[in-house]
C-alpha cells in the first residue's frame, strides 16, 4: 500500500505547468518544458519563452499606440470642432 502511494509521488510532473510527464519521454506534453532533458533543453526553453513573451509585448504595445493615436486625433479634432462652432456662433451673434 505505502509503495503504491511513493510511487504516485515521485511521477515527475512538469516544473512549469505541473503536468505528469512520462519518464521517458524528455519534453512535457503540455507546455513543451524539458523535465527530463538537459540543462541546454532548459536554457532553449526559457529563451524561447522570453522571445515569445518580448513578441507579445510588442504586439500588445503596438495596438496600445495606436489606439492612443486614435483618440488624440479624435480628441483634436473633437476640440477643434467645438472651437469653429464657438467661433462661428460668436460672430453669426453680431447682425450688421
Ligand atoms: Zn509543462
Amino acid at each position: 500500500m505505502e509503495e503504491i502511494s511513493n510511487l504516485e509521488n515521485t511521477q515527475p510532473v512538469c516544473s512549469i505547468c505541473k503536468t505528469i510527464v512520462d519518464a521517458e519521454s524528455i519534453f512535457c506534453s503540455s507546455c513543451g518544458f524539458p523535465e527530463n532533458g538537459t540543462d541546454k533543453d532548459v536554457a532553449q526553453f526559457h529563451a524561447k519563452n522570453a522571445m515569445k513573451k518580448n513578441q507579445h509585448m510588442d504586439a500588445d504595445k503596438k495596438i496600445k499606440s495606436a489606439r492612443n493615436t486614435l483618440y488624440v486625433m479624435a480628441g483634436i479634432t473633437i476640440v477643434f470642432a467645438t472651437i469653429t462652432f464657438f467661433y462661428k456662433s460668436r460672430f453669426s451673434h453680431i447682425n450688421y
